[in-house]
């Protein structure tokens, strides 16, 4: 019997007042229920805002090191169980096992780091222009902070905003994504575990209207940090901007690799391979784009056609596969609308483009790993995130052209270029809009002591991760202390 998972509130494991709930499917075998979680509601959501709140004053004025403590030992917890969360994270979001158990590793790297920020939370003394005054600054917490999350990172982005936030000082209130939410859930288990006091760290779940939009309206609720979807995150910045309260928000991405003349092309196709497909190409960083200049652009082609091939589509559960299921229904069907909006829009279909049938196949939401040659830049796959594993090829006449497509789009995640030309590769990184950017890599892969987020449509607000991340869990105040009378 697939087990129910309950919401924690202000320290007890409960159900929803409606005591309804939903269920978390495996992506890659419809067939199995991995869990069934509260579908809650405002009540619900309330009433962990209402704990938070209450529990805030005693959390704060815990020196911060002892709140670090916690984050150690939810750490330790969860690396006792690496492999069973990491074989969960792929049965409710369908990553392979290395990646999901890397992922797991980065959450509990995520929760050490910050742990360790508890002894760390540096602040200014500044020399004061008058006689016998004292002058420094301190970081406050803020208060309650709401954090929503996405199903793609189903426990490093949780984590991510959930040791910061506690390690300054706030309490919290998170509501993950519906579609993997028993990630996020055992984080929050070993929190508890680790004797975390009662209401500093709650977690409801539920929609994302039903209750994540109570979690955006709720008074006490002093900041947000949001990351999904562009629609959804422009939508709850208006919904907090007449309260001026902080919020943070990770959105979309269309992220280009410039690959230029001088480039190792099997290097270059590796690096392709592993920022579009990997993750089912279900990353805000993932590669969508492939701006190649024109010389190379034939020979990296036929080099990316044949590596694409021999991905292996599969449970990611067995050993050897490259790549697994889309996470659901709706993104598949999206991955297919995309594939036939390119195809009709008159791209190049170089291999894949069909869903996967036949076998295990027929059990997930599987798509072929896919490519597009001669995409053009008024194409909307050149534009549109599509967040599925399909990569648009676009030729660049030169340097000058290729820095023209991989900027004119909305978007402003992570960018990468292949190239060993010095020159070049300071030029691009001089002018590419984005807030990540890598060179002779992939535009995925970050490590989460290096701060992380995006420009222009892509992101709002301060950096998550790293040392930046404290920035938007504090506010800081300044004393003039006169020490004489
Ligand atoms: P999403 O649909 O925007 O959902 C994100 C979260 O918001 C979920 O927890 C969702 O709940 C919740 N939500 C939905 N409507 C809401 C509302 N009205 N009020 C409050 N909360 C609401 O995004 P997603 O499909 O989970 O994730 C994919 C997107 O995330 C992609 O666009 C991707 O690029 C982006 N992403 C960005 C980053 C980054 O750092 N830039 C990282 C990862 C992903 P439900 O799950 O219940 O709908």
């Amino acid at each position: 019997m697939p087990e129910v998972f309950r919401n924690y509130i202000n320290g007890q494991w409960v159900e929803c007042a409606s005591k309804r709930t939903f269920t978390n499917i495996n992506p890659a075998d419809t067939r199995e229920t991995v869990g069934h979680f509260q579908a809650s509601g405002a009540a619900d959501m309330n009433a962990a805002c209402d704990a938070a709140a209450a529990a805030h004053a005693a959390w704060a004025a815990l020196p911060a090191p002892r709140r670090g403590e916690y984050l150690y030992k939810a750490a330790e917890l969860m690396e006792a169980k690496l492999d069973q969360l990491g074989a969960e994270m792929t049965r409710e979001e369908g990553k392979t096992l290395p990646e999901a158990k890397g992922e797991v590793k980065r959450a509990i790297n995520i929760l050490r780091y910050f742990g360790g920020e508890g002894a760390r939370q540096f602040s200014y003394q500044i020399p004061s222009e008058r006689e016998n005054v004292f002058c420094y600054t301190q970081r406050k917490p803020l208060g309650v902070v709401g954090l929503i999350t996405p199903w793609n990172f189903p426990s490093a982005i949780p984590a991510w905003k959930m040791a910061p936030a506690l390690v300054a000082g706030n309490t919290v209130v998170i509501k993950p994504a519906s579609l993997a939410p028993l990630s996020a859930y055992r984080i929050v288990q070993a929190l508890d575990q680790a004797g975390v006091p009662a209401g500093a760290v709650n977690l409801v779940t539920g929609s994302g209207s039903e209750a994540g939009n109570p979690l955006v309206l709720h008074p006490s609720v002093r900041a947000i940090s949001f990351t999904g979807s562009c629609d959804v995150g422009n939508s709850l910045y208006d919904q907090v901007a007449a309260r001026r309260i902080r919020i943070q928000l990770e959105m979309g991405g269309k992220n280009p690799t410039v690959v230029l003349k001088d480039a190792d092309l099997d290097y270059a196709a590796g690096v392709l391979i592993n920022g579009a497909f990997f993750s089912t190409g279900q990353k805000c960083t993932a590669c969508s784009r492939a701006i190649i200049e024109k010389p190379v652009y034939e020979a990296l082609t036929a080099k990316l056609i044949q590596k694409t091939r021999q991905l292996k589509i599969g449970n990611g559960l067995n050993p050897g596969i490259d790549m697994g299921p889309a996470v659901d229904a709706r993104q598949l069907e999206t991955d297919l609308k995309y594939i036939e909006i390119a195809k009709q829009e008159g791209a190049q279909l170089l291999c894949g483009g069909n869903r996967l049938s036949g076998r295990e196949y027929d059990h997930g939401f599987y798509v072929e790993p896919t490519l597009f040659g001669g995409v053009t830049p008024e194409m909307r796959i050149a534009k549109e995130e599509v967040f599925g594993p399909v990569l648009a090829l676009m030729v660049a006449e030169d340097f000058e052209d290729a820095m023209r497509i991989a900027n004119g789009v909305r978007f402003g995640l992570s960018a990468s270029i292949v190239s060993r030309d010095l020159t070049r590769v300071h030029q691009f990184l001089n002018r590419i809009e984005a807030g990540l950017i890598t060179v002779n890599l992939p535009t995925a892969g970050v490590e989460y002591q290096l701060p992380f987020g995006g420009t222009k449509e892509s992101s709002f607000g301060m950096r998550e991760q790293g040392p930046m991340a404290l920035e938007f869990y504090t506010e800081t105040r300044t004393v003039y202390l006169k020490y004489t009378q």
